[in-house]
């Protein structure tokens, strides 16, 4: 919701923005536009006074010249009434002014009968072409239309419409003494080229300026350029004006046929001519509209970099902004997370000014001490929780420690709010501002209570374990992954022979151990090799025996230990296992062996007779079992006593074993009956070797106590086949034989 809302008033700024900046560009453009407009026209004005001031001007000058020929016209008439005019006359009026191409006199009927051009004698000028037209009061000046040509004598009349040539042209100026025109009358021709030479050499005038001389009742005397349409219309309007008496000039600035011209008259009070000025406007002000449009472009240009700038400035910002608020946001992120966590924390956190007093404490520290945040807020935490049980110099180096910028850590017993004390580990670390000045301190604070219990638990775990380890009857060393020794007791010393150096204590690598231990081993590289095996291995062996060089024979237990199934370590226990070893091997001798004879009893004898059978099982092989049943021994017994019965049991064994090979086998299997294994013995080889033993017991009496005991026995052979289905197969056979040895007469030898 929040974030829409920030959102939406983003948009709206940026909307604002907008609307401001678009106002403004339409602003801009309309002050370009009135600039333009204000400025052409405050010059449009300038030009329409000069303009005004210039026709003025001229009209005044015209006016002067006119009345100054009029004057001149006017002495010569004057004379004239007293006497004749002579030639002379007119060229003395004429010489006094010189833009009058001549000087004419005309009778009543117009002839010329005197003028300063010899040409113009005797020329008819046009009477009917005189003037007539509402004349201003007092002047009896009137001008002809204007003619083109030198003089009278080559003048003609020139229509409206008709452009004066200004090298050859002339306005006839005509006065009389009577309007009726009934005497003589003095005709000037007025030059227009001179005319038109004062017109230019007027200082300021423009030479885009078209200035016409009209004629009261509307014909143009003069102009400077070709006559447009529009201007035409302009110049019959002041003509009208002036008609109907209205003789105040005028100036304005008129829009005709789309073209804007400066337009200005002057109409004479006193002489029949008014002077009309015009000027297109635009060519006139073509430069300066152009350098007005210039100067205004450049401002729209300003304007235009001045805009983008605010725009270019308004993103910036809004960016800048954008990025302020976004770092403000994640600053606010972290900082929640940061709170959050310090909540969640387990460990007790208190966060402090820098003269100590308490800013915020976490939830954890209102569970140790008992104190809300609340209640701890503003409080000094060494007052609050101030058990007493540091002295003053515990924390005056502690406050020394932490105001140097240096954490501090330590254990300390403090009181809750209960009144209660606890054991805490303390930590407060400096927070420094970018300057190094201290602006916090962050204390954290950790219940030592069951730390302490476990501690002391795992103390008493530990002295069991040193106990048991001592006290094991074995010997027995542990490594940790590192290959460092972690457990060792003193029996392993002595069962190793090893000498008490620091090279074997907790902590050092076992490797130089194992190899000692290698070394009183009977194989030592063997020894290492399995070490390594059963290490990678990691799976527990037991009772290994190991043979050492010394003769002993020692057990090894390998057992990898590990904590909630992660391998730590490897543990190896050793028992020194030759004695019992000693007393097996005795046992061993004693279940398997006749007491009387030492040689294998009929337990023995059976277990071999079972492997010669899986032997013959597997390779096609023969071998044979001879029973040997002594004769009538019951009488030796009998005779010479028991004593003397055993010396011939052993006897016997004697004299068989003389005659058998080592692989052969010769048990007794109970009182005076005897069996021997023959392996690999055919039915010849068997019966043979039956024979001899026979024969050798037959013909080497015992001598005991310089008697001598003759003794005989009685042999039953048989084959042993890998047919017979088990030992007793083959026995019973031996044993029939023996039956019929001894059936048959005993000391003899049958085969079955
Ligand atoms: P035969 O075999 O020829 O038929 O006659 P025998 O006298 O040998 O007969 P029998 O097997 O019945 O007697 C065996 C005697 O061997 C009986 C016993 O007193 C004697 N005897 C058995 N074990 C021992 C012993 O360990 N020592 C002595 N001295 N005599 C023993
Ligand atoms: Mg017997
Ligand atoms: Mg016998």
């Amino acid at each position: 919701m929040n974030k829409l809302n920030k959102r939406f008033r983003f948009l709206a700024a940026d909307l604002a923005f907008a609307a401001v900046f678009t106002l403004c560009a339409i602003l801009c453009v309309l002050v370009y536009l009135y600039q333009r407009d204000a400025q052409t026209h405050q010059q449009s004005t300038i030009q329409l006074s000069i303009a005004e001031h210039d026709v003025a001007y001229f009209s005044h000058d015209i006016g002067l010249l006119l009345q100054n020929i009029d004057e001149s016209l006017k002495t010569i008439l004057d004379t004239a009434a007293r006497k004749p005019i002579q030639t002379e006359t007119l060229q003395d009026a004429l010489s006094n002014v010189p833009y009058l191409n001549s000087i004419s006199l005309l009778d009543p009927q117009g002839k010329v009968i005197a003028s300063t051009a010899a040409a113009n004698i005797g020329q008819t000028f046009n009477i009917t072409a005189r003037p007539v037209y509402p004349q201003p009061s007092g002047s009896l000046l009137r001008i002809g239309p204007t003619y083109m040509g030198n003089d009278l004598a080559d003048g003609i009349p020139l229509t409206d419409n008709a452009k004066s040539t200004p090298d050859k042209g002339f306005i006839p100026i005509i006065h009389t003494r009577q309007p009726n025109l009934s005497e003589n009358t003095l005709v000037a021709t007025l030059n227009l080229e001179y005319l038109l030479l004062r017109i230019t050499s007027f200082p300021g005038i423009s030479p885009a300026a078209r200035i016409a001389v009209l004629r009261a009742d509307g014909l143009r005397l003069f102009d400077t350029m070709p006559t447009d349409a529009g201007l035409l219309l302009f110049e019959r309007e002041t003509v009208e004006r002036w008609q109907k008496g209205e003789i105040n000039n005028r100036k304005e600035l008129t829009t005709i046929d789309a073209r804007h011209w400066i337009v200005a008259d002057r109409l004479h009070s006193r002489l029949p001519i008014g002077v009309t000025l015009a000027i297109d406007r635009d060519d006139l002000l073509k430069e300066t509209i152009l350098k007005i449009r210039r100067n205004n472009l450049t401002v729209l240009l300003l304007m235009v970099i001045g805009m983008v700038c605010v725009l270019f400035g308004y993103l910036f910002f809004r960016h800048a902004n954008r990025h302020q608020r976004e770092r403000i946001s994640r600053i606010e992120v972290q900082r929640g997370l940061l709170e959050s966590s310090l909540n969640a924390c387990t460990n007790a956190i208190v966060i402090t000014k820098p003269d100590g007093i308490i800013e915020w404490s976490n939830p954890a520290f209102s569970a140790l001490t008992g104190y809300t945040a609340t209640e701890a807020s503003g409080k000094n935490p060494g007052a609050l929780c101030k058990s007493g049980k540091q002295d003053k110099t515990f924390y005056t180096h502690m406050w020394q420690t932490i105001r140097s910028g240096r954490i501090w850590r330590g254990e300390l017993i403090n009181r809750r709010k209960d009144g209660s004390l606890y054991d805490e580990l303390l930590t407060i670390a400096p927070a420094l501002d970018s300057e190094g000045t201290i602006q916090h301190f962050i204390a954290t604070k950790e219940d030592l209570t069951q730390q302490k219990a476990a501690r002391e638990e795992l103390e008493i775990a530990h002295s069991h374990l040193n106990a048991v380890v001592e006290n094991f009857p074995g010997s027995l060393v542990m490594e940790d992954l590192q290959g460092r020794i972690v457990l060792l007791n003193q029996n392993l010393f002595e069962l190793l022979g090893l000498p008490g150096t620091e090279e074997y204590v907790l902590g050092k690598p076992v490797h130089p151990l194992m190899a000692f231990s290698s070394h009183i081993a009977e194989n030592s590289q063997a020894f290492l090799d399995h070490v390594e095996e059963l290490r990678a291995a990691g799976r527990p062996s037991y009772g290994e025996e190991i043979h050492f060089k010394d003769g002993r024979w020692i057990e090894r237990d390998f057992i990898p230990i590990r904590l909630h199934e992660n391998l730590i370590g490897f543990l190896y226990i050793y028992r020194d296992i030759s004695q019992r070893k000693r007393h097996a091997r005795e046992l061993w001798q004693l279940a398997t062996s006749d007491p009387l004879t030492g040689i294998p009893n009929r337990r023995a004898f059976f277990e071999s007779i079972e492997h010669e059978r899986a032997r013959l099982t597997r390779y096609p092989d023969e071998a044979a079992v001879l029973m040997i049943d002594i004769d009538h021994f019951k009488q030796i017994n009998d005779t010479h006593g028991h004593a003397a019965g055993d010396a011939v049991l052993c006897h016997i064994v004697r004299q068989v074993r003389k005659l058998l090979r080592g692989s052969d086998t010769l048990a007794r299997l109970g009182g005076e009956e005897f069996a021997v294994l023959l392996p690999k013995a055919n039915r010849e080889g068997a019966l043979g070797l039956a024979e001899r033993v026979r024969k050798v017991l037959e013909e080497n009496p015992l001598i005991y106590n310089d008697v001598p005991i003759h003794v005989t026995a009685s042999v039953g052979v048989t084959i042993m086949s890998h047919t017979d289905p088990n030992t007793d197969k083959t026995l019973s056979r031996a044993d029939h034989a023996l039956y019929e040895a001894k059936r048959n007469g005993r000391n003899r030898v049958e085969i079955s």
